[in-house]
């Protein structure tokens, strides 16, 4: 009698759910997890658009959520009371793959199967909805919008290739407004049902979501009752015929309820005291939050008042997954409005470019919530905001380079390397926290890169200068001539073979009041006895010229060198002009 309309699945979606109910992946109960996380969702959404429309909220102004169990039947029902669906909304979320969890997982999943590694990739992505069929046979969704009228049902089975939608008819399943969601449990599954289960994996994947979450639990108290007492027992007690009223007796029993329980702890982390938190609930809400498997490198928790309000926690991720040249979204930075969740593509906005990999919460007191990109762009407050979060970041950074383990700061640079030298290109402002955190190889070390602290503590007493050379590999770079009279002084040389390095270096053009010098460019002063030089340039004037003869156009000048042991001769780059190794890249590039 309830018409029920059939829909198909897109392409996409047909091919995860096939992945998703044939799975044997073992950590079904991620599930849990990203139906929480939506549900959470769905509630920001609803409070973050009823600051200017508050209207949305009349029909009930709370916002949480309710998980319900029947061990019995293995059904476990998710209840929220946030934005809920329209029909169309429906169609769009629940069909197609639009919403971004999901839709980078089948890249990443298109990725890995492309380079042959396994396709486990289920618990690393959030899957989001569809994950329900991890564990579900049949889940059924009924919602109701603010803006429509009427709630609307969802209907699908594991398998089936379609699903339907009708409209909620039965008068006792009508909800006010959210979404409730039905998992009819697989039969190997329905050991989810538990309350206690359930509670235990709420603690586990959700202890950070900002909503109450409710959990239906059985609960007990004892209570005193009168009882009569046994007239067999009595009559031993007395040992005698006399018949007496039956004696009363107090015995305790146990009352069995049902209630909701709340499950989480709603304050978020960053609005606590940084002296109560400890590194590993950090590590805890960092992976969360973010969807991390691995403990982040560093983190960063700090309030700021006066000026600006406004608090935040920020990390450094142990792993790159974005490219720095990629122009996607990162979605690193979430900011927050007084607790109000606004959005996470404002990263742009709190954090250059170069930092665009570091990951966290910024919770401000002094902006409006109805911010928008625009506002930000233009506020003052947001300038400052961001200025602070970079000296954050810097400083968290820092404090990886000196931690006790070296291995660290090794594995920060090769993720996050190329991000510093371009912030070394890009701003300006911040080239005395930005050089201290550079790392080159170097003459005088084999394999390890050094900083230009290391560099300038191993200069010699008459040493001025920095040098460096730039080549296309390390062996090129070992082995140029340039080095000989430097090795022999025992000047230690950068060698550059990154071709950032050396337009890097050229951006913060000295450290510490040392110069930069480029080893392979003419004119290199080493600070040695002139005069000497000046009778050998004498005496060999004529081979000069007659070599410049020789060579023609191809060189600019023949000169005698003070920089070669025992090679002949060597090629040097013109003072002004650019060195061999930016001739080669700016070839490189117009190619
Ligand atoms: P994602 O959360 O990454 O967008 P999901 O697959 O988890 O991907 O969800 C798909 C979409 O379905 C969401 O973007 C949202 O629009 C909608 N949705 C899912 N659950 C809910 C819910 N409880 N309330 C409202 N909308 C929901
Ligand atoms: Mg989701």
């Amino acid at each position: 009698d309830l018409p029920a309309e059939k829909h198909e699945y897109q392409a996409e979606v047909n091919r995860l759910m096939d992945l998703i109910v044939h799975s044997l992946y073992s950590n079904k109960e991620v599930f849990l997890r990203e139906l929480v996380s939506n549900a959470s969702d769905a509630l920001d959404k609803l409070r973050y658009l009823s600051v200017t429309d508050p209207e949305l909220l009349k029909d009930g102004p709370q916002l949480d959520i309710r998980i319900q169990t029947d061990k019995d039947n293995g059904i476990i029902t998710i209840t929220d009371s946030g934005i809920g669906m329209t029909k169309q909304e429906l169609i769009d979320s629940l069909g197609t793959i639009a919403s971004s969890g999901t839709a980078k997982f089948l890249k990443a999943l298109k990725e890995s199967q492309e380079a042959g590694m396994d396709s486990n990739l289920i618990g690393q992505f959030g899957v989001g909805f569809y994950s329900a069929f991890l564990v579900s046979e049949k889940v059924v969704v009924s919602t109701k919008s603010p803006k429509s009228d009427k709630q609307y049902v969802w209907e699908g089975v594991a398998d089936s290739g379609s699903y339907t939608i009708r409209e909620e008819k039965y008068p006792e399943k009508l909800i006010p407004r959210g979404t409730r969601l039905t998992l009819y449990l697989k039969r190997d599954d329905k050991g989810f049902a538990h309350p206690e289960r359930i509670q235990k994996l709420l603690k586990n994947y959700s202890q950070f979501v900002s909503f109450p979450i409710y959990t239906w639990q059985e609960k007990g108290f004892t209570k005193e009752v009168e009882v009569d007492e046994d007239p067999a027992e009595a009559k031993k007690e007395g040992d005698d015929d006399t018949k007496t009223e039956p004696k009363k007796k107090t015995k305790t029993v146990v009352e069995k309820y049902w209630d909701w329980e709340l499950s989480n702890e709603t304050q978020p982390i960053w609005l606590r005291n940084p002296k109560e938190v400890s590194t590993e609930e950090y590590n805890e809400f960092y992976k969360k939050t973010f969807n991390e498997y691995l403990d982040p490198l560093a983190s960063s928790h700090f309030t700021t008042e006066g000026e600006v309000e406004f608090r935040s926690i920020l990390f450094v991720p142990a792993t790159r997954k974005d490219d720095i040249t990629d122009s996607r979204k990162t979605k690193n930075i979430r900011l927050y409005v007084k607790r109000v969740f606004i959005s996470d593509d404002f990263d742009g906005e709190l954090f250059p470019r170069y930092l665009s990999f570091v990951k966290g919460v910024v919770d401000s007191n002094d902006l409006p919530l109805n911010v928008s990109r625009e506002i930000l762009q233009e506020s003052r407050i947001v300038r400052i905001m961001r200025k602070r979060l970079v000296r954050k970041a810097f400083d968290m950074i820092l404090g990886i380079s000196c931690s006790e383990n070296r291995d660290d700061y090794e594995r920060f640079w090769e993720n996050y390397g190329k991000f510093l030298k371009l912030g070394a290109m890009e701003d300006k402002e911040n080239h005395k926290r930005i050089a201290p955190l550079l790392r080159f190889f170097s003459s005088q070390s084999n394999d390890e890169l050094i900083s230009l602290d290391e560099y300038v503590e191993n200069m010699k007493p008459e040493q001025k200068d920095i040098y460096f050379i730039a080549a296309d590999s390390l062996s090129s770079a070992k082995n140029a001539p340039f080095l000989e009279r430097l090795t022999e002084k025992e000047y230690e040389v950068l060698l550059f073979v990154d071709p950032m390095d050396e337009v890097a270096i050229q951006n913060l053009s000295s450290y510490k009041d040392k110069k930069f010098v480029d080893i392979s460019k003419e004119d290199l002063d080493l600070g040695d006895n002139n005069e000497e030089r000046e009778e050998i340039k004498q005496e060999f004037s004529q081979t000069c010229d007659w070599i410049k003869n020789r060579l023609g156009d191809k060189v600019a000048r023949v000169d005698i060198s003070n920089r070669l042991r025992s090679s002949p001769c060597v090629l040097v780059a013109a003072k002004f002009g650019w060195s061999a190794n930016m001739e080669r890249l700016m070839r490189a590039q117009s190619m």
